[in-house]
């Protein structure tokens, strides 16, 4: 099967920040066999990049290499005993996924509802919401080696899966191209109520003994009344990681800020909420610019209107910068800059 390399595309439409840059090469993947045909061509030689939604990207220059966009599709389940491996093609739309596993009453997607994105992407940054954490369901992937020009197979502890981290996005970034993913999920429920958002929630709504679609649902309902719709409003969700620092960093804070917001993670580590960071150096809602901080949550920048990607990577800068004065914590970017 071949390909289709169109010429001088607009990348507006496939970056949920909505910024215009051109794209020299594009091509749309629907089948990976035509992986084979753009190594064959010479393609992963030059500089390319793997677009999946477009939903953690930031472009800040117009594209000269191939964007190479995956666009396959397809969802299947095989049930063994009490598991459930769900195979999904990496352009499936993540939160379609969801829905799918929800319908057919499969447990452990449910707290990641409403993620945008796809499914080959999943993996790239261990994608994790409201307690839950793709690393508790990710089986194995198939991904193609760009530079061996092979498909190869990684399970779970090949993935080297940490906090919004993967070997996809440190060791191995950029190199190989994910085609499909198996999650290993249970028809047995497990609800997880642990965050504390979901749990006031169901309590407004009196639901003592939620399913999963009450969770997906509740986690639904709190992610949009949060966050900034990307159709109307330019954003590519957190733009930072929250720091994880050690016990001895996160004592001699909160001396200083004992207001300070922090979460125990394993290995005597603290986790600390950027979004509080940042909204203490008084950027919350603040605007430069076509670029912003959203209103109701500071960890996400937006594209005020028709914002130049250097906009907003210049506030982002700031900002770093800011939280690195006043807290000695270097805030590190989430969203992937190109
Ligand atoms: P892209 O933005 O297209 O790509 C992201 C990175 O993955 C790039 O480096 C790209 O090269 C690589 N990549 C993409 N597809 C593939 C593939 N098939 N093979 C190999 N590499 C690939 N993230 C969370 O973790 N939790 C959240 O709760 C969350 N909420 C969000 C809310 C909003 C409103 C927005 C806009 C974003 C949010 N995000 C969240 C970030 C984003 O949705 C996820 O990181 C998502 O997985 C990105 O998927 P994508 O297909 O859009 O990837
Ligand atoms: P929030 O509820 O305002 O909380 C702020 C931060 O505190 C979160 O980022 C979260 O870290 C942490 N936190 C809160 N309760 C926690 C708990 N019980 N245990 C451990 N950590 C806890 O956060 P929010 O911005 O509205 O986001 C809600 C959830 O959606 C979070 O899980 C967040 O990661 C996810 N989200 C992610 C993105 C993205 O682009 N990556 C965008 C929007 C929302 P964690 O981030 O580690 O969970």
């Amino acid at each position: 099967m071949g390909i289709n390399i169109q010429s001088d595309v607009s990348l507006k439409k496939y970056n949920t920040f909505g910024i215009e840059e051109i794209a020299t090469n594009f091509i749309e993947i629907t089948d990976p066999i035509q992986l084979l045909s753009a190594y064959e061509t010479g393609i992963f030689k030059e500089e390319f990049l793997t677009l999946g939604g477009g939903s953690n990207i930031l472009f800040t220059k117009p594209y000269s290499g191939y964007i190479i966009k995956i666009n396959n599709k397809g969802i299947q389940a095989k049930i063994v005993q009490q598991d459930i491996f769900i195979t999904a093609c990496a352009g499936e739309i993540w939160n379609d996924l969801v829905c799918y596993c929800i319908n057919n009453n499969y447990n452990g997607l449910e707290n990641m509802a409403l993620i945008p994105g796809t499914v080959g992407a999943s993996p790239v940054q261990n994608i994790g919401a409201y307690g839950t954490e793709l690393m508790n369901i990710f089986y194995s992937c198939i991904a193609f080696d760009t530079v061996a020009g092979i498909f190869k197979v990684f399970y779970n502890e090949d993935c080297q899966f940490s906090y919004r981290d993967s070997i996809f996005k440190s060791e191995y970034k950029g190199r190989y191209i994910i085609t499909e993913v198996t999650y290993k999920l249970s028809s047995s429920p497990s609800i997880n109520t642990s965050y504390g958002a979901i749990s006031t929630e169901l309590e407004k709504r009196q639901i003592s003994n939620p399913t999963i679609r009450d969770i997906a649902e509740v986690v639904s309902y709190i992610r949009v009344e949060k966050l900034p719709d990307p159709s109307t409003v330019g954003n590519a969700g957190s733009f930072f990681k929250n720091p994880v620092i050690s016990i001895d960093k996160y004592k001699e804070l909160k001396e200083l800020f004992p207001d300070l917001i922090s979460y125990t993670m394993p290995e005597n580590k603290i986790k600390l909420a950027a979004g509080w960071l940042i909204e203490q150096c008084g950027w919350k809602g603040k605007v430069i610019g076509q670029a912003g901080v959203w209103k109701n949550q500071a960890l996400v920048l937006i594209n005020i209107h028709a914002a130049k990607g250097t906009e907003i990577f210049e506030l982002s800068s700031k900002i770093i910068n800011d939280v690195y004065q006043k807290f000695n914590v270097k805030l590190e970017r989430e969203v992937n800059i190109f």
